[in-house]
């Protein structure tokens, strides 16, 4: 099976460093299929651990494979699988849980603390030809669902979970911190989830320009802080100057990481409403305790996101949610190094770049 197949892998030797390398085409076992992978988009972590070899306290140690943003097509399947065949067209969820610990069994698999994630030192990633999955983490996508928007179930999956943990219901006003995929991610989950009004904010003018074509109501260009200024009086000072034109949030969706964004989020959340924190910042922040005591505001983290492919793959074929329109660039597997310096740069309004194998 693909024995005689190259199987090409993009992988970081060390910062700001991408080298090819051929790899043997991965033995698969019990339960697992081999992927034959063919879109991959690239994810602000793996820009990360290209320029500075780490994410928070992940670092890369030895040479690892980018990439976990994936779809393809099934070249092999192994004993045990019986929902997938070859030439199956699947969306690869990236995170492998152990399937046995508590956590696994309350079904947030997310916290499982034997996750193998892909591209999430030492487990090598997806930014390859042939790439060996568990069965039961690919979701097959439907004829007319390409394997470009299958390989953005994954920045989706965060929106839906970060909509999840906040409970946008019907109705609610949702206001976002970060117009990057993320943030629009979200507020496409938001909307799907049925929110009345969205509100994306963003320091680039050019970012809020795509927003508005996309998913949102009303847009707010941030200023940055003046010099010296305290990031609690910036904050006060922002959230006051939007509540001229908008009102109170039931949920406020952080996908910044910004300490000023994490405060604003606090100050613009109604009374009983909440905060979701999913952009990665300032390992320790400053937050205004008393609006969250006294106004009983629920600030939740999220970690990645856990059962939301099969809604995903769902919401892309019944065209609830559309996420064609953030595959700005795409590059062929050559081109990596392109694709990435291009990610790093976000020029020509880049929102997803992709890489075509
Ligand atoms: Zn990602
Ligand atoms: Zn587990």
């Amino acid at each position: 099976m693909a024995a005689n197949q190259v199987n090409r892998c993009v992988v970081l030797n060390k910062p700001l460093d991408i080298v090819f390398e051929n790899r043997p085409v991965p033995e698969i076992g019990h339960g697992d299929v081999l992927v034959n992978i063919k879109a991959t988009g690239i994810c602000g972590s793996d820009v990360h651990y290209w320029l500075s070899g780490g994410v928070g306290t992940f670092i890369v140690k030895k040479p690892m494979v980018l990439g976990h943003e994936s779809a393809g097509v099934i070249a092999a399947v192994g004993p045990g699988v019986t929902h997938l065949k070859v030439g199956d067209r699947v969306a690869l969820e990236p995170g492998i849980a152990c399937r046995m610990c508590e956590q696994c069994k309350q079904g947030r698999y997310n916290l499982c603390p034997e996750m193998e994630f892909a591209a999430t030192p030492p487990f090598d990633g997806t930014l390859c030809n042939y790439y060996r999955h568990a069965a039961d983490f690919c979701y097959k996508l439907p004829d007319h669902v390409s394997l470009e928007e299958g390989a953005l179930i994954e920045p989706l999956s965060v929106g839906i979970h970060a909509c999840r943990r906040a409970n946008v219901r019907s109705g609610h006003r949702v206001f976002i911190f970060g117009a990057g995929p993320v943030g629009l991610l979200c507020a496409a989950a938001a909307k799907a989830a049925g929110a009345a009004h969205i509100t994306i904010a963003d320091i680039t003018a050019s970012r809020l320009d795509f927003a508005k074509t996309y998913c949102t109501d009303s847009q707010v260009l941030l200023e940055r802080p003046q010099q010296g200024e305290p990031n609690i009086e910036y904050s006060r000072r922002t959230a006051a100057k939007i509540l001229e034109t908008e009102e109170l949030s039931d949920v406020v969706i952080d996908c910044s990481g910004a300490e000023t964004c994490v405060q604003t989020s606090i100050l613009l959340t109604k009374n009983g409403g909440s905060v979701v924190l999913v952009g990665m910042g300032a390992q320790v922040q400053s937050i205004p305790i008393s609006e969250i005591s006294s106004r009983e505001v629920d600030i939740k983290g999220i970690f990645r996101y856990c059962n939301t492919y099969p809604m995903a793959v769902k919401m892309l074929a019944s065209g609830a949610i559309d996420v064609k329109p953030l595959i700005t660039h795409s590059y062929p597997l050559e081109d990596a190094v392109k694709a990435f310096e291009h990610a790093r740069d976000g020029r020509d309004n880049a929102i997803k770049i992709q890489i075509l194998g």
